[in-house]
């Protein structure tokens, strides 16, 4: 694929301590134009940037070398690993974000994307499931790329994990998003599904506010089409079938 040379950010460092490329994070832009959105990040001032952004129409700028650590995650957590930055490689996508339209992504910015990905997880050797969202490494403060991120799509290439549950017993919608249906016990279970999962419980108790944030964050990525932030059968499914298919992968 044709990587576009042009822009180059300066805001980037070495990766720490030797770290090897293990993640790849997803973001929206969150602005309109995505050239503000290139400009934003080559900026000495702003602090930011990622690896590469891809436009609208496809086509994918590289303004931080791979080998280094751009500055995309922010304060993040994945199976303890706080510096995720150091760990893995940051994609804007173009998109202006919940706060403004959040329209839907391009065909042609998911194919490009798809190659994209294609060609740095055969090269850095990552893993379906390690391929996450901004909002996954960063629950309580992000929301990106958000639920109209077509996840099938890359999951459909082998390029995204996404849990399967059996259909069956889904077939009743009301059952299955009824909320509060859940014990403190199993609200327990859930959470530590959620760790083993790789997401930032430290210091949640089930009956927090943060933990409502998790399971939207989890939603967001792994169920899109209703996010309650409350867990309901289905959620429970599929948070379930999701860390047992982590104890094999
Ligand atoms: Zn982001």
């Amino acid at each position: 694929m044709k990587l576009i040379e042009t822009y180059k950010s300066p805001n980037f460092n070495d990766r720490r301590n030797k770290t090897s490329v293990k993640y790849i994070i997803l973001h929206y832009t969150a602005m309109i134009n995505y050239l503000d959105s290139i400009n934003y990040m080559c900026s000495t001032d702003n602090k930011v940037s990622s690896h590469f952004l891809i436009n609208k129409k496809g086509e994918t700028y590289n303004l931080v070398n791979v080998s280094k650590r751009a500055w995309h995650a922010g304060e993040s957590f994945w199976k303890g690993l706080t510096d995720i930055n150091s760990a893995s490689i940051g994609i804007e996508i173009d998109n202006s974000g919940h706060h403004i339209n959040f329209e839907n992504f391009t065909h042609l910015q998911i194919k490009s994307l798809i190659e994209l990905i294609n060609q740095l997880v055969k090269k850095y050797k990552i893993s379906s499931h390690n391929i996450l969202g901004h909002s996954d490494v960063a629950p309580f403060r992000k929301i990106d790329p958000g639920e109209k991120f077509p996840w099938i799509e890359l999951n459909a290439k082998q390029l995204s994990y996404l849990p399967e549950i059996n259909v069956k017993n889904n077939g009743n919608k009301k059952k299955n998003i009824k909320s509060n249906f859940f014990s403190p016990k199993l609200r327990e279970k859930v959470l530590f599904f959620l760790k083993k999962i790789g997401y930032d419980t430290r210091e949640i108790k089930t009956t927090s506010n943060k933990f409502n944030k998790l399971v939207e964050s989890y939603q967001r990525h792994y169920r899109q089409t209703i996010i309650t932030g409350e867990i309901d059968y289905q959620t429970y499914q599929l948070i379930e079938q999701h860390y047992k298919d982590m104890l094999t992968f």
